[in-house]
């Protein structure tokens, strides 16, 4: 996906603050943080949207957690606990079509959220 924002990242066109990389799955720091903490989980398989999931997705969709996982605890939000989002479509206020895990924390959380 040439002009896809998060695939320039994964292909090293642009550099974000990196959180967590491996083969499958980049982490990086939100540009416009909303939380003290506030990462992106993304795959580096371009996956617009949660609407477009396919079965075969489901290991990759399970990593994403594990990786918010690990960058929660780096982050020290362990025990203190933090929030995981993803937005899909145009409701849910998505401004990037391709998949990522907000991890956010650092902060009290409201709920239910905006
Ligand atoms: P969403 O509204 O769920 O699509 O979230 C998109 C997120 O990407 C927002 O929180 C933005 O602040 C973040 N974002 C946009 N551009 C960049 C960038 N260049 N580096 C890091 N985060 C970005
Ligand atoms: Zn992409």
């Amino acid at each position: 996906m040439n002009d896809c924002l998060f695939c320039k990242m994964v292909r090293g066109e642009i550099q974000p603050k990196k959180a967590y990389e491996n083969e499958r799955v980049l982490a990086f720091h939100d540009i416009n943080p909303q939380a003290p903490t506030h990462v992106l989980v993304i795959p580096k398989e371009h996956i617009a949207t949660i609407n477009d999931l396919r079965a075969e997705h489901a290991t990759l969709v399970g990593e994403l957690y594990l990786v918010a996982q690990e960058v929660a605890r780096s982050e020290g939000l362990g025990e203190s606990g933090y929030r995981t989002v993803i937005n899909c479509g145009r409701d849910a206020g998505q401004a990037v079509f391709h998949i990522h895990l907000h991890v956010l924390g650092g902060r009290p959380m409201n709920w239910p959220p905006g």
